[in-house]
């Protein structure tokens, strides 16, 4: 296992497979990337390799949209080989219908789809297309193939789908999906746009608290809560200006274009390994590397944590 100066053990890797998306959604972070696509399978499969070696067991694949890469069925499988504890997938559902059997098959563990909507005009402003009813069948074919827990993503988003949260909740109910509810970040997007449709998710949360009839942290996810209201799971997802979520964050971060990223707010600290691949160094070098990343590691939002660095990166 592997541990940055703050302690944090980094256990997940997620990694951008490529930039291009079928949708157009006006608030996307774009996982914090301005770079175009280089990785192959075998380059992922090599990083996977090398972070399994420092304890990094479980894998999420991202974007732009994971299912618009032609070769996503063999990346799975051969990420599969390696024997992770989990390899997750976050899409926009869109193309999942008449392939989440085949993803299933490849050895993925569980999606997390985002529903930005239920109303067909919202879903469209909000994404900049009308798939609402191709998500539904995707989202029910990934159940009945057992992609399971699935989660759906909502980052709320005030005057378009803030008052529609109970509604979604109802529906996580019915088809047993646990609702993620993400706070809007302010990257990469217009800062119009931020200061137009941010909501802090604190009342939310209340909310939530008030009812639920089990509360999880999830230490390893951020320190997250997890509201469990006896019949629907709500998670919130609460970034932004919150050192407690920096302080629990256990991810490191591999961009399309083959660079380890060890925070989704900045691109000042990336470390290229894709020319280490390129000229075949080994795995004793690609482990330096990821070091050298795990090394930069610094929570983005500190405040009244005061976080303390001791020390090195090291590897227990
Ligand atoms: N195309 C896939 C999808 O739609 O889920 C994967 C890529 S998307 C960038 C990954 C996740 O980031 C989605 O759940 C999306 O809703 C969320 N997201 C995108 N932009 C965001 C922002 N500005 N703030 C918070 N979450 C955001």
């Amino acid at each position: 296992m592997i541990f940055d100066k703050y302690g944090r053990p980094i256990t997940n890797l997620r990694i951008t497979i490529t930039h291009k998306c079928n949708y157009r959604c006006f608030y996307c972070h774009r996982e914090g990337e301005d770079c175009s696509d280089a990785l192959t399978v075998e380059d992922v499969v090599r990083l996977v390799k090398v972070g399994k070696k420092l304890g990094m067991d479980k894998v999420k694949l991202t974007g732009g949209e994971p299912l618009t890469r032609s070769d996503l069925i063999d990346m799975i499988e051969a990420i599969n080989e390696i024997g992770l504890s989990e390899v997750a997938m976050t899409t926009n559902g869109s193309l999942l219908k008449g392939i989440a059997h085949h993803l299933a098959k490849a050895g993925l563990s569980r999606v997390n789809v985002s529903l930005p909507s239920l109303r067909e005009g919202v879903f469209e402003r909000i994404t900049g297309v009308q798939v609402l009813g191709k998500v539904m069948e995707g989202l029910l074919e990934a159940k009945a193939c057992g992609l399971e827990p699935i989660k759906l993503n909502v980052v709320v988003l005030r005057g378009l789908n803030d008052d529609e949260l109970w509604n979604i909740v109802d529906f996580a109910r019915k088809h047993e999906f646990i609702v993620q509810l993400i706070e809007l970040e302010p990257i990469n997007i217009n800062d119009e746009f931020y200061r137009i449709h941010h909501v802090s998710l604190e009342e939310v949360e209340l909310w939530l608290q008030q009812r639920a009839v089990r509360i999880e942290e999830r230490k390893l996810m951020h320190n997250r809560r997890q509201y469990d209201l006896g019949d629907v799971k709500v998670e919130v997802v609460r970034p932004v200006n919150n050192p407690e979520f920096c302080m629990h964050c256990t991810r490191l971060r591999v961009t399309a274009d083959g660079k380890l990223k060890p925070c989704i707010m900045r691109n000042d600290n990336l470390v290229d390994v894709l020319r280490a691949l390129r000229i075949g160094l080994d795995d004793s070098e690609l482990i330096k590397i990821f070091m050298k990343a795990v090394e930069l590691r610094e929570p983005y939002f500190k405040g009244a944590c005061n976080a303390q660095a001791h020390g090195k990166a090291k590897v227990c």
